[in-house]
């Protein structure tokens, strides 16, 4: 028998039949002896729905009153497969997530875990019941209650998976794994049939949204056991999600590729090439809570220099604000903008011991005409910034140039270019 957490996504619970086949599929798991602990997004579009109609009344609303707007997507899908299990003949219990007690900092809208008391959910479950819990929510100290960021139920259920000490977290979606990059922009996508937790973990926070990123990182710290799987095909291995990398020499340079159409560039012009400068123009971007991604300063001509930087497009408009009220202590500065620039990064550990990654991308698109206008390098991924309109053809050129599309071992030359 082992204890298993189950995640299912908006899409898997996006209409009543679907919950119907959720319910069946943990049917089928229990029914194997296993003890099972449902995780739950709310209905697809439900979330977007509800910050709509938060908008409609303010449109900067009140962090803690969104998230009390927000939260019940999931209340309702809970209810929902709660009484769909029941149906099948199992006995479920429903759970929000400050019934749990997945307590949470005060951080609105994106909160952080710090702990879960896990024990009413293991009675529930020697009693023999499903515990169905809602994804994506918390509470704090003061019994507010708060939401983890978009994408977060992945979260919740790795964290579920961590204080049950469960055998696996499994993430089922829409897709049948981890693909080599999004498959609906890339259909010659392979999927993969494991992938890293490094490697996973720069494919999400480089823009990989089939898992939130702290669910990974949650995942490593916690040595859970994970796997992104489709809800809608029977059976599959799906995506496991491990430590070790594979022993195999054919193994790959690059795994995957990742992107992100969220991007705004900020250009500095006339910046005084003096030392302290950099910190003066990004100091005050930091101090508004604006994330900065990339940046390069250009080369300097007559003591002066540009110094460009690439922030969320939503926090645009902050960091221009920023900038202007920086303006008495360093002169006369004059920004200017995009907002329509998008980040491709290749992601691989392959490539710490494979040169020429870097080459291969930057000829690829510069046989296509495509621009690069800054990059950022780790040690197994290189980033470019480029404009967002090159984006569907960087991503599928890339994913050609670096072979992604053949089995690693079985074509010529797959992926040594
Ligand atoms: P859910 O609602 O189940 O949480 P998400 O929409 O958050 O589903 O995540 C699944 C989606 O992630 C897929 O439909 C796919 O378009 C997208 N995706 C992006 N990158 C990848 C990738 N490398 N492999 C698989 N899916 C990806
Ligand atoms: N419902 C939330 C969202 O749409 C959380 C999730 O689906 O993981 O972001
Ligand atoms: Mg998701």
């Amino acid at each position: 028998m082992a204890l298993i957490v189950q995640k299912y996504g908006g899409t898997s619970v996006g209409s009543p039949e679907r919950i119907g086949n959720v319910a069946r599929r943990v049917a089928g798991f229990q029914a194997q002896g296993h003890q099972v602990v449902v995780v739950v997004s709310a209905m697809s579009g439900e979330t977007n729905r509800l910050i709509g109609l938060a908008r409609e009344i303010a449109m900067d609303p009140d962090p803690r009153e969104l998230d009390v707007v927000v939260a019940t997507g999931e209340q309702v899908t809970i209810g929902l497969l709660c009484m769909a299990l029941h149906a099948a003949g199992v006995k479920a219990r429903s759970y929000t997530g400050s019934q749990v007690r997945i307590l949470t900092d005060s951080a609105h809208t994106k909160a952080r875990i710090l702990n879960i008391d896990e024990a009413p959910i293991r009675a529930d479950l020697e009693r023999g019941n499903v515990v169905v819990v809602a994804g994506f929510q918390g509470v704090d100290e003061r019994g507010s209650i708060t939401t983890l960021g978009r994408g977060g139920s992945d979260t919740t259920a790795v964290a579920l998976a961590a204080a049950l000490r469960a055998d696996e977290c499994q993430i089922y979606t829409d897709v049948d794994g981890v693909y080599t990059a999004d498959p609906r922009i890339v259909p010659q996508a392979r999927k993969l049939d494991r992938i890293t937790f490094e490697e996973m973990l720069e494919l999400a926070s480089l823009g990989s949204k089939v898992l939130q990123i702290r669910s990974v990182e949650f995942a490593g710290k916690y040595k859970v056991r994970l796997r992104v799987l489709s809800s809608f095909a029977q059976g599959g291995e799906g995506t496991l999600i491990t430590v070790e990398e594979t022993q195999n020499m054919e193994r790959p340079v690059i795994s995957g590729i990742a992107f992100n159409r969220d991007e705004a560039k900020l250009t500095v012009l006339g910046v005084p090439d003096r030392p302290g400068v950099a910190y003066r123009i990004l100091g005050p971007v930091a101090e508004a809570n604006v994330d900065v991604d990339m940046i390069v300063q250009n080369a300097g001509h007559d003591a002066a220099t540009d110094l460009s930087f690439t922030v969320s497009r939503g926090d645009l408009g902050k960091a221009v604000k920023a900038l202007e009220a920086a303006r008495g202590e360093i002169g006369d500065l004059v920004v200017e903008t995009d907002s329509s620039m998008a980040k491709v990064s290749v992601v691989g550990v392959g490539m710490r011991s494979h040169p020429g990654v870097a080459a291969t991308m930057f000829r690829t698109l510069g046989e296509e005409g495509i621009n690069i206008q800054m990059i950022a390098t780790s040690e197994i991924r290189i980033s470019v910034a480029i404009e967002e309109k090159y984006l569907e053809l960087a991503v599928r050129v890339l994913h050609q140039a670096f072979g992604l599309e053949q089995i690693p071992g079985a074509g010529e030359g797959a992926n040594h270019r």
